[in-house]
């Protein structure tokens, strides 16, 4: 069967992630595992960057799938009313806080999280007829190039000039590695400072911006929560200055980290939230849910061919509901910290494990270098790259992010039982062994 790895790898893009380096065929799903082509099997404790709520073939989606696709309706619809569109936006607005859905308006895209980023961007561009965007280091919002001018990480915009333009920088808090260079305690408050310096000082080169854009979460950059606190500052820094805030929760949304959404947790709303990934419940969907005072759109104005895809919506639905029924944001709650109490064991027993952070089933382990010299250690992201080798040998999948591609990153489906999250213990424990020796 590694004919069709090797096949495969001769023919297709360097663009390729993580899963280059796995030599396997991957066949089958059930729930938090997977299987390769000669029956190994491997928990996935990445669930496809968290698209994959429920798991694998979560038995209540697939039967409502098939019987969808056995009824006749249409599967791609376009803009077109029907009652899978008509029934989705009820289910999700059903979700979100009163108060924001009270006065919101959706807005489907191309199914990628990237473009319902740019659709974001353009629209608070539009609606405030302002260019700026204010992000924050280390973020991740897409490859698209609007979306990725807005990402921290300078490696993927090599190359791509263009993709610098219009966007500017503020530190986000990090209190593993401070960026302003204090002992961490005191990077919120210090990040808090930092923006509104950078809104208030006529000289600092910004003229007041069309929005911020920010994760609750930073997911690809490394499992990096912000506080509630911290949050609300952000709020009342961006509303006192009439300036929306987009609120990027592709990866965080949808119970992950606790709550159905991470920002409800420090009882905020944003202007505009962008969800997808666990939104098509598996199958690809990517909205834009916003407040109807930014509505500057024009009909057609942000256009997309496969933005009607009906099964996703199924699909999306049918998981929202099962993630509400099952009380599945708490259940993550649980399994994480169930999750984090083991890795800190482990963490204790391995000083390559430097920090361990998140929240619910979205969690950070930042390999470093230990040093006397200096505190913390540097980031390790080859022995991170070890780690994750070993983990895959004794299967578990897990993928790498953060600065130097040093973070492990946690993000098994939400189903996780306390069994499996032991399992992913014991395999992840055995790897740092064997990677550090
Ligand atoms: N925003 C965030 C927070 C993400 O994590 C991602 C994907 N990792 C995106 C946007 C882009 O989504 P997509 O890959 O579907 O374009």
């Amino acid at each position: 069967m590694t004919h069709r790895y090797e096949a495969l790898k001769k023919r297709e893009s360097n663009a390729r992630t993580y899963a280059a380096t796995f030599e396997s065929v991957f066949e089958y799903g059930n729930g938090a595992r997977i299987w390769d082509s000669n029956g190994r099997e491997i928990i996935d404790c990445l669930a496809c960057a968290g698209a994959l709520p429920l798991g694998h073939n979560h038995p209540e989606v697939r039967d409502a799938v098939i019987s969808f696709l056995q009824s006749g309706h249409m599967l791609q619809a376009l803009d077109l009313t029907t009652p899978a569109k008509s029934d989705f936006v009820d289910q999700l607005f059903a979700l979100l806080p009163a108060e924001f859905a009270a006065n919101a308006k959706i807005q489907f895209c191309s199914p990628s999280g990237s473009d319902a980023v740019e659709a974001a961007m353009k629209l608070t561009r539009i609606a405030t007829g302002r260019h700026p965007i204010i992000a924050f280091h280390g973020a991740y919002h897409g490859m698209t190039s609007g979306a990725l001018a807005a990402m921290g990480n300078l490696g993927p915009k090599t190359g791509l000039l263009s993709a610098a333009s219009g966007i500017h920088f503020a530190p986000y808090p990090y209190s593993f590695r401070c960026p302003f260079g204090s002992d961490g305690s005191q990077t919120e408050e210090l990040s808090i400072n930092y923006l509104e310096n950078l809104l208030n000082d006529p000289e600092s080169g910004i003229p007041t911006p069309a929005a911020v854009i920010v994760e609750v979460v930073q997911g690809e950059g490394g499992c990096i929560p912000v506080s509630d606190a911290w949050l609300r500052a952000l709020r009342w820094v961006t509303r006192d200055r009439n300036i929306p805030l987009i609120i990027d929760e592709v990866q965080s949304g949808f119970g992950r980290t606790g709550s159905m959404f991470a920002f409800e947790r420090a009882g905020i709303t944003p202007d505009v939230l962008v969800l997808s990934k666990a939104l098509g419940g598996g199958f690809p969907l990517a909205v834009v849910v916003y407040n109807k005072q930014l509505d500057a759109w024009t009909r057609g104005m942000h256009a997309g061919t496969f933005r009607g895809n009906q099964i996703a919506m199924l699909s999306g639905r049918k998981t929202m509901e099962i993630i509400t029924r099952d009380n599945l944001s708490q259940h993550a709650a649980q399994m994480g910290d169930v999750l984090m109490d083991g890795l800190r064991e482990i963490a204790n027993r391995f000083p390559v494990l430097g920090d361990l952070r998140g929240r619910g089933l979205m969690i950070g382990v930042e390999v470093i270098r230990p040093s006397d010299e200096v505190y913390p250690g540097p980031q390790d992201g080859d022995m991170a790259r070890r780690i994750k080798m070993e983990a895959f040998a004794n299967g578990l999948l897990l993928e790498t992010g953060g600065r130097h591609g040093a973070v492990l990153r946690f993000l098994p489906p939400l189903i996780v039982t306390a069994a499996d999250v032991g399992a992913i213990l014991d395999r992840f424990e055995a790897a740092v062994a064997a990677a550090v020796h």
